[in-house]
């Protein structure tokens, strides 16, 4: 597989993503079996990772070195990029599909063959992925998928000497125990991890723009995004408008099951999960945050929920709860804002909404995120942009270039013309 020629392995990456259109009937029905995932997060899902395998199959052309002129006489100097064997992808349930596809695309585009292991509550999603692989012609081995309980199965896979790098996405508390286990046994490791992304409006916003943006960064597959804006903080002087454009818009978001086609909210992934946003909910009630609508589940289904006035010391503010829950803060001005967004052990996503040029590049620049997007969701991917965060939300960054930088080890070369000369 390492030494397969670049165009060929374009080709079987474009005839999988081929394959994903012709099956992206049966993709989007797992999806919405398997997770949970509405009619409309199934399809955005199935559509976005076709476009991520073609864009992976660019890449396979852009596997670059680099040349260097040597202070050696007479010394042809260069690096090249060569793939690291094996590696070990775990992956989450959110989005089964997608991140399946982000986590083995570049590995295998640099010439790794990947063990993928898959969230045990989706592994349908990820071996039939694989299958569709196996139907577009990728050899024997290249891709396989493990399905099987992340604690029971781990460990062994991130010991094994033949294993050579780990790439992880999901929870910050399963990621430090990976890394811990990675760096006893000298492997390099990748980790996309969880996010409590703060969305600021400004005074100066379009307010019916930021009801809608605030909209969707929270309630996107019930909240079960990393990338969820959860934390809406709102300048002071709109802040009692945009609640009340905010609660009328989220008040009228359908709750229901995920095949309906009008749902928006739809059930959440485990039963315990509505239990553990509930008492998150009431604890900030009983701190003096004030719920505005929601706050309720039944079985598994929770009400799309706003939390007003919720301030750093609570819990709500600093925890991600995965879930349909919008909590809102105050801010004083602009530097309160940021200082508030900034006030976090996460540091995934931003979203900036001002129309005020100096202020969009002042934040973009003071906010602690990996990605920062001006007038813009949260909730933004694609493929050859430099995916990731920093702080608790992670190490290193998926896609495009920086994701085969992260897929291979860089090795230098040196070519002596003539003979050197030595001082003994
Ligand atoms: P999780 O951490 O519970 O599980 C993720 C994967 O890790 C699963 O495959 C699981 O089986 C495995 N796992 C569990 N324990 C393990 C262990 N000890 N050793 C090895 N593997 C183990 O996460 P989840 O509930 O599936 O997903 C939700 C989390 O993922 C949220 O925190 C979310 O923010 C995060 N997430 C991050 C990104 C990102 O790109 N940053 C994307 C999606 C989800």
């Amino acid at each position: 597989w390492r030494d397969l020629r670049p165009s060929l392995r374009e080709s079987l990456f474009l005839e999988a993503a081929n394959l994903m259109g012709t099956q992206s009937d049966r993709l989007t029905e797992i999806l919405i079996d398997e997770v949970g995932s509405t009619v409309l997060k199934a399809n955005y899902e199935v559509h976005h990772a076709q476009a991520f395998v073609r864009g992976i199959a660019g890449e396979c052309r852009r596997l670059f070195g680099d040349t260097y002129r040597s202070d050696y006489p007479n010394v042809h100097s260069y690096c090249v990029r060569q793939p690291l064997g094996v590696v070990v992808a775990i992956s989450p349930f959110n989005f089964p599909l997608l991140l399946a596809v982000r986590k083995i695309g570049w590995a295998m585009a640099a010439g790794n063959c990947v063990i993928l292991k898959p969230s045990e509550v989706s592994p349908v999603v990820a071996l039939t992925l694989a299958e569709i692989f196996t139907q577009a012609g990728f050899p024997p081995g290249v891709l396989n998928v493990l399905p099987g309980d992340g604690a029971d199965l781990g460990d062994s896979l991130i010991v094994d000497r033949r294993v050579k790098k780990v790439t992880f996405t999901g929870s910050t508390a399963v990621g430090k125990k990976i890394a811990a286990k990675c760096a006893a046994n000298m492997k390099k490791f990748t980790l996309e991890l969880g996010g409590k992304n703060p969305l600021i409006v400004l005074d100066d916003a379009e307010l019916d723009y930021a009801v809608d943006t605030a909209a969707f960064s929270n309630f996107m597959h019930q909240g079960q995004v990393c990338m969820t804006g959860s934390r809406v903080i709102v300048e002071a002087s709109i802040y009692d408008e945009f609640l009340k454009g905010f609660e009328k818009k989220v008040r009228g978001l359908r709750v229901g099951p995920p095949r309906d086609p009008s749902t928006v909210v739809g059930p959440l992934i485990r039963s315990e999960q509505p239990r553990k946003i509930q008492a998150c909910v009431d604890r900030a009630v009983v701190d003096g945050a004030r719920l505005l609508c929601g706050g309720r589940y039944k079985g598994n289904y929770y009400e799309p929920t706003i939390v007003a006035d919720v301030t750093p010391e609570m819990d709500l503010f600093q925890t991600e709860c995965f879930g349909p829950v919008a909590a809102v803060t105050r801010a004083r001005d602009f530097d309160h804002a940021l200082q508030l967004a900034n006030d976090s052990c996460y540091g995934l996503s931003a979203a900036l909404l001002t129309n005020d040029l100096e202020k969009a590049m002042s934040g973009s620049e003071r906010l602690q995120a990996g990605m920062v997007h001006i007038n813009g969701p949260t909730i933004r991917d694609e493929a050859v942009v430099p995916f990731g965060g920093v702080k608790d939300s992670g190490i290193g960054r998926e896609g495009g270039q920086f994701a085969l930088a992260e897929f291979t080890e860089l090795k230098w070369v040196t070519i002596q013309k003539g003979r050197q000369g030595y001082p003994f």
